[in-house]
């Protein structure tokens, strides 16, 4: 009989994967996980240092969220929310608005399609306003929203997206804000404000978000923030935006929406540019868009129960005290030879190493020393991520430190 590794190289196709490289290993096959701890097939306990992708926030099998994920399960599953509703649904909605002061929520199913739909919404809400001339998309150089097209188009990342330039629409591409066009034919800017994640967290200077917003004010543009990595606590302030006193127009949530349980998304946007597409039936001003999976229960029912872990478990205020910790672990590795640069911002630590062609896989080289070392996460070119579920204690983040310095130093120096 084939094992599970065998299986795995035979039948499947990883994402963001040189699938050559992958076929010639062991793959890691988790099984089980408990807070920040995964395990595998074969018995062995890793720490979860970059929370499964940028999901995870409470741990890994968190009993209320758990709790509540079976609960829903003993009611329904899932039924259309087209032209229906459903109770998880609706009270995440209500939570969702207050959190974020934002009006209106539309649901879909990930990162990449809650940027889809902000960026469609936009464009038709200016139709709607009779507004035509405002096509134009601004996005910033080595931006990241996602791997569908629309989500690519205002994506910046050349070695991910240059393959798809002859699908892609024009954008304006800027790199600060002393860059953004003149005129009236700017229907959004989109940004992932604070810090770029998949450009190797990349820390926006302060104010700038402010900054952008006073400009699209004044250009009448409207502001897209695509909070699905800095959402929910990742940055120290339940959303980034919170840090500049920034309301967006239209708001971008994912990953840690669910507490990293179920795939569910969600675009938050204002009762102006919702009424824009009110009329008669017959005037076809709907936004004609929409998931199977649009409004899941299970989904809504983890994100509720998700909020509910932030307020009774006070994780905000624990992560302002562990976030010292982080600091102090993270700057060690500047004493290294090889390090460029170390960046935090809350929750999100990134070391950057030596000036090594990407050829050379160096970030890929820490990671699998890492991962031998019983830290798992991933590379972004030279930049080794280390951003931890919020319910690590110390001594884990210690060992996540440790072997995040240790790793460097064995490979790098
Ligand atoms: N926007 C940002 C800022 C992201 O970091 C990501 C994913 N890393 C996405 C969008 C896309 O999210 P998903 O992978 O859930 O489609």
């Amino acid at each position: 009989m084939n094992s599970l590794a065998d299986n795995d190289r035979h039948y499947l196709w990883h994402p963001f994967t040189q699938m050559k490289d992958w076929m010639a290993e062991d793959p890691i096959v988790i099984a089980s996980a408990e807070g920040a701890v995964l395990c595998d097939t074969e018995g062995r306990e890793y720490l979860d240092g970059n929370s499964s992708i940028w999901t995870n926030l409470h741990g890994h099998r968190h009993p209320k969220i758990t709790a509540a994920i079976k609960e829903q399960l003993d009611r329904i599953a899932h039924s259309s929310f087209l032209g229906l509703s459903n109770v998880p649904a609706i009270e995440l909605a209500e939570q969702l608005c207050k959190l974020t002061k934002l009006d209106r929520v539309f649901y879909s199913d990930d990162g990449s399609t809650a940027v889809e739909v902000a960026i469609k919404m936009a464009l038709q809400y200016w139709q709607h306003r009779g507004q035509h001339k405002r096509t134009k998309f601004v996005a910033f150089a080595d931006a990241y929203h996602g791997d569908t097209l629309g989500a690519v188009s205002v994506g910046g990342i050349d070695l991910f997206h240059a393959a798809f330039k002859p699908l892609l629409f024009d954008v304006v591409r800027v790199s600060r804000v002393s860059e953004l066009p003149r005129g009236d034919d700017v229907a959004a800017v989109v940004i992932e404000p604070l810090i770029q994640g998949a450009a190797g967290m990349k820390l926006w200077p302060a104010g700038m978000l402010r900054e952008l917003r006073q400009w699209c004010d004044k250009s009448g543009a409207l502001l897209i923030a695509d909070e699905v990595m800095t959402g929910f606590g990742r940055t120290g302030t339940m959303f980034a935006c919170e840090q500049e006193s920034v309301r967006p127009d239209l708001m971008a949530v994912a990953k840690g929406l669910t507490g990293g349980y179920l795939p569910l998304a969600a675009t938050l946007t204002t009762e102006e540019i919702f009424n824009a597409f009110l009329g008669d039936y017959a005037e076809f001003k709907t936004f004609f868009h929409g998931h199977s999976y649009t409004g899941n229960q299970l989904g809504c029912a983890a994100a509720l129960a998700s909020l509910r872990v932030f307020e009774e478990e006070r994780v905000l205020e624990k992560l302002s005290v562990i976030s010292s910790q982080f600091s102090v672990g993270l700057e060690r590795c500047r004493a290294l030879a090889q390090v460029r640069d170390v960046r935090q911002c809350g929750f999100i630590g990134a070391v950057e190493i030596g000036l090594y062609p990407l050829e050379a896989k160096m970030g890929i080289k820490v990671c699998s020393e890492m991962r031998k070392r019983g830290v798992l996460t991933r590379p972004i070119g030279n930049v080794v991520v280390l951003m931890p579920p919020y319910c690590v204690t110390r001594e884990q983040l210690e060992r996540m430190l440790q072997v995040l310095y240790g790793s460097i130093r064995a490979v790098c120096c």
